[in-house]
């Protein structure tokens, strides 16, 4: 386990796993009671080691005070379950079981299971109740991931009454499925005509999983990444695809699967993990009764050994396709991993940890220096870095945007720099920074603590190391500090230990190649051919059928009445509003208090309007927002610059912001939203960082100029493949308003393709002039307001310093209202946009004009987009085999249609359309639209942490009023809402924008209402 990972988990979540629904990632928002007192009350009288309570005898019970938890250890008597409880002051209650599963082919064994035990079971024998759950609940998050090497299926809650509706419904998945043939047909794969209404159709690969794995590995990156870990780790199972290599999974039988269950899905193999306020005794109780009372133990067999350690080291190179995004003369990626310490060393663990911060983060890591800043590369592998995710954690060092020719330089340059560290040694103040950010992290209180916690102690518990021992990073950081103070070579040493002596090192190449996509197709067309030639008449028959009883299956309507679910009268009508208090500071500054129990900690952010910079500025705001703070300021080079923001905040940040009026149509706000938070007792040192960036921003640095926006543009590419939905969201409304039109410019296609020219000018000294121009223009406080989020006894003292920070700044304050009158000329037209690029799957979109916030049609139709997301996902994921489809809404923007990883084009346009004819028909239920709500309400009433608080507010200035009136207009529509307003705003739009991301098109090629963009 690892402490930053507490904040990152989300991003590696992503990156590593393979996950149920997409990237529904646990950083929102609500009412969650927080507080920062003490372990829950209760748990020690309660419990004592050596106690038997419902089948369960107590192992441990131990207090982690810096982390204000009591953690609880117990193990299921009669099955050997593992059990961790987590008793804490959060209302954001937290469920998960977790597997080991361990895989030794890549036919995706776990992945699909993971995918058809939320396909009916037991007590639930309706088709995917754990997808149909999502709107019966209020879930603050509920998902299913597939790691290397455990399965795990957490969700959060902060209603009691859920929190059972869901554990039940998930256990019963878990550990009585039905796993029926049908469900491995459609979720891992199968023959079927390409048109399942037409026998003469040619007969091709189906299947989810089958189709998000060729997703998956379309990223050049990720199959870099995969091939990395399985070339290090070789010998068990992280030498395999445990998600599933697109040329394996038709391999996988039936039969298989339900073995792979059978061993794998068992309580003896098993780990329960809950967090919060509720009641330990109750959980018990109700998983014993209900499940593991009917098992007994069995040995699993799934221990994952040791990886042996080589005595020479190893080498290989892979080929993938061309990026049409990238330099075309530096694609290449080298890498090279080494096998470290185990796992259930949590001490050496956190050394680690630590060592790969040192070496790699930030611009005064030697890594940093000595292979980012030469140019060597785009950016760092995403690979690179300590990972402590598998048996034996790893750390990887290498390059993506590398030149052919210049890989073996690289592998040199970074055994010198390892023989440098060992030489020099850190800077001490380096350590002290990563020190410093330890401590941050641990005081910082995000809305989803219990849920980070077990995705970042899963890997380490899973392996049986001891994850409450991992929990004390109080103990840990003593012992560090104690280990260099006796030692000043002690990290010098471990990385003579690790890096210089250590054989067990694996270096991998990747290069693109000429039709490397066409040889892939051609692999998948021949694995095809040897399966329907070995197929006798009566297979023939029994695709047709299958493929017709699936299509049957899927269009009937079935009764769910059998699962549990809340209901809207469950919801409370009112809301406890968040008081925050206006002030104005400095001549005119307005700034927003909000008093909470941020656990020492201050939280800063503000809003610079960019409404008066002129145009040909106005597409690199965003620019200015990725250098900013990474430039250096005053006399501080950017690598001084760093090393002070790291000693005393969590990181100073931008972004663009941009948001309409909530009731005024014709009013917006547009402008840089600054943030940072530090420890209340480093305020001053955070607002003199910002005093100097933005009086003295040093905008003169050519060389580190061109390796940020390398840096920057490169990120952007690769986060096309994960993100291509809401890049065609964004591209699809572009027509349909200014601000509209303005986000492409600002975070769209737009902004990716200008990024890219930029990062291959020989020559951005041109850019960098106009930058200095926006700085001067934008930099100061004529158009600046404030928001602070900080514990009430702070108060006097903060805003003096604020003052102070205020006063400092150039400028006047301008008396104008923030929201600037909308002014341009700006005709909404109608606009559908194909974007070539040459993903083997496609992201479509279509986008239509919505209302205000505070307009008495937003509540319906913020229903409208969840109602419809039930058609949507029957034909565009079930029927249609894409990863995910749906519509969304965004209160006081568009409505938007969107699809992804998506094998079908015009068809999904045109299911769009259906599903507004769908609505007009009235094709839905009352209870359709009861689930609807509940699922809006997920979102609308998610837990917010302290930092949080007051935000909607001060970044779209929704009042507590306008939210209440919101949240009740959302409670009170009805049928007929929703059919006016999909007739309005949908069917009789007079404009619309569509957008398609994918491949060659003949289709929309020939149609005269469509463009094509190409690059
Ligand atoms: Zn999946």
């Amino acid at each position: 386990m690892t402490f930053s990972r507490f904040l990152r988990v989300a991003s590696s979540v992503s990156k590593r796993l393979t996950t149920r629904y997409g990237r529904r990632n646990p950083t929102f928002v609500s009412e969650a009671k927080y507080s920062v007192a003490s372990a829950v009350k209760g748990v020690n009288a309660d419990f004592r080691v050596g106690d038997e309570v419902s089948g369960f005898a107590v192992k441990e019970i131990q207090d982690v005070p810096e982390l204000h938890l009591t953690a609880i250890r117990l193990q299921h008597v009669a099955t050997g379950a593992d059990y961790m409880h987590i008793a804490r002051e959060d209302s954001n209650n937290v469920f998960c079981v977790g597997l080991r599963t361990t895989p030794m082919d890549s036919t995706g064994v776990p992945h699909i299971l993971e995918h058809t035990v939320l396909c009916g079971s037991n007590s639930y024998p309706c088709r995917d109740p754990f997808f149909k759950m999502l709107n019966r609940s209020l879930s603050t998050f509920m998902n299913a991931m597939t790691g290397s090497d455990y399965t795990i299926y957490p969700f959060s809650t902060q209603h009691p009454k859920d929190f059972y509706n869901l554990m039940s419904v998930y256990l019963d998945a878990v550990f009585k499925p039905n796993l029926s043939e049908l469900d491995f047909f459609q979720e891992g794969w199968r023959l079927e005509h390409e048109d399942v209404n037409d026998q003469s159709s040619p007969i091709v690969f189906k299947g989810v999983v089958f189709n998000e794995m060729k997703g998956v590995f379309a990223d050049s990156q990720r199959l870099f990444m995969q091939k990395l870990q399985n070339g290090l780790l070789p010998s068990h199972t992280y030498g395999v695809v445990s998600g599933g290599d697109p040329l394996s999974i038709p391999s996988l039988t039936w039969q298989q699967l339900k073995d792979f269950h059978a061993y794998h899905y068992h309580p003896s193999n098993a780990r329960f993990y809950t967090y919060g306020d509720l009641p330990l005794a109750e959980h018990l109780r109700f998983i014993n009764d209900k499940y593991l009372q009917e098992f007994s133990k069995i040995n699993p067999g799934t221990e994952v050994p040791d990886e042996p350690t080589w005595s020479e080291p190893r080498s290989d190179h892979i080929v993938c396709g061309l990026d049409p995004m990238g330099a075309s003369d530096a694609q290449s990626s080298i890498a090279v991993s080494y096998k470290l310490a185990s796992i259930t060393d949590p001490f050496e663990t956190f050394v680690l940890q630590i060592l790969g911060e040192l070496l790699m983060g930030g611009p005064n890591a030697p890594f940093y220096k000595s292979l980012l800043e030469q140019q060597l590369g785009s950016s760092f592998s995403p690979s690179a870095g300590f990972d402590s995710h598998t048996r034996n954690t790893t750390f990887t060092m290498g390059l993506q945007g590398v030149r052919c020719e210049d890989t073996e330089k690289i592998r040199e340059i970074i055994e010198e720099t390892y023989d440098k560290v060992i030489e020099e040694g850190f800077p001490k103040e380096r350590i002290e920074a990563v020190l410093h950010s330890i401590e941050l992290a641990i005081k910082h209180q995000t809305s989803s603590f219990g849920l980070g916690l077990v995705m970042s102690l899963t890997p380490l518990w899973n392996l049986d190391g001891d994850p409450v021992e991992a929990l004390k990073i109080n103990k840990n950081l003593e012992k560090f500090k104690e280990c260099i103070q006796q030692n000043p070579k002690f990290l010098q040493e471990k990385v003579k230990q690790y890096f210089k002596n250590n054989s067990h090192k694996y270096t991998l190449t990747m290069a693109p190649q000429e039709g490397y996509e066409k040889e892939l197709q051609e692999k998948e067309i021949e694995l095809l051919k040897s399966k329907i030639e070995s197929l006798t008449e009566e297979d023939h028959k029994r695709i047709w059928e299958i493929g017709n009883t699936l299509t049957k299956k899927q269009e009937e309507e079935e009764d769910i009445s059998c699962l549990p679910t809340l209901k809207v009268s469950d919801i409370n009508r009112n809301i406890i509003p968040t008081p925050v208090t206006n002030i104005s500071l400095s001549g005119g500054v307005p700034v927003q208090i909000c008093h909470q129990p941020t656990n020492g900690i201050t939280y800063f952010s503000a809003v610079l309007n960019t409404h008066n910079i002129p145009d040909h500025l106005h597409s690199l705001v965003p620019l200015l927002c990725g250098v900013l703070t990474r430039m250096g300021a005053g006399d501080l080079d950017f690598r001084q610059l760093d090393q002070e923001i790291e000693l005393s905040t969590g990181g100073l940040h931008a972004a663009t912001h941009l948001v309409k009026h909530p009731i005024d149509v014709a009013q917006y706000e547009q402008g840089i939203l600054l943030s940072s938070h530090c420890l209340d007792n480093n305020l001053t040192r955070m607002l003199d960082l910002w005093t100097l960036i933005l009086n003295h921003i040093r905008l003169n640095d050519l060389q580190r100029f061109g390796t940020l926006v390398k840096m920057i543009a490169t990120d952007q590419v690769n986060s096309l493949v994960y993100s291509g939905h809401r890049y065609a969201m964004t591209a699809a409304s572009s027509s349909t308003s200014y601000v509209a039109a303005l986000s492409e410019q600002w975070s769209g296609l737009t902004n990716i393709r200008q990024m890219r020219e930029f990062s291959e000018l020989e020559d951005p000294g041109e850019v960098l002039e106009k930058l200095q121009e926006l700085a001067q223009l934008l930099l100061n406080r004529e158009q600046m307001r404030v928001s602070v989020n900080m514990s009430p006894d702070n108060h006097d003292g903060a805003v003096k310093t604020f003052e102070n920070f205020l006063d400092n700044l150039a400028g006047d304050p301008s008396p104008e209202s923030s929201l600037i009158n909308f002014t341009e000329s700006y005709t909404p037209h109608t606009l559908r946009t194909h974007h070539v690029f040459p993903f083997p799957v496609n992201f479509a979109s279509k986008s239509y004009v919505g209302v205000p916030y505070a307009h008495s049609d937003s509540g319906a139709l913020r229903v409208l987009s969840r109602l419809m997301f039930r058609f949507l996902h029957r034909e565009i994921r079930e029927k249609g085999g894409a990863y995910g489809g749906g519509a969304a809404y965004s209160p006081g923007g568009k409505f938007s249609f969107y699809s992804y990883r998506d094998p079908n084009s015009t068809q999904t346009l045109s299911t769009f359309d259906a599903a507004v004819e769908w609505v007009l028909s009235g094709g839905f239920c009352e209870r359709d639209v009861e689930e609807a709500k509940l699922g809006v309400f997920q979102a609308v009433d998610a837990p917010v942490a302290p930092a949080a608080k007051g935000k909607r507010l001060f970044l779209s200035h929704v009042s507590e009023d306008l939210f209440a009136d919101h949240r009740r207009q959302i409670l009170d529509t009805t049928p007929q809402d929703l059919v006016r307003v999909a007739r309005n705003y949908l069917r009789d739009a007079s404009i619309e924008g569509a957008c398609l991301i994918g491949p060659e098109n003949e289709k929309i090629e020939q149609d005269p209402f469509w463009q094509t963009a190409r690059n």
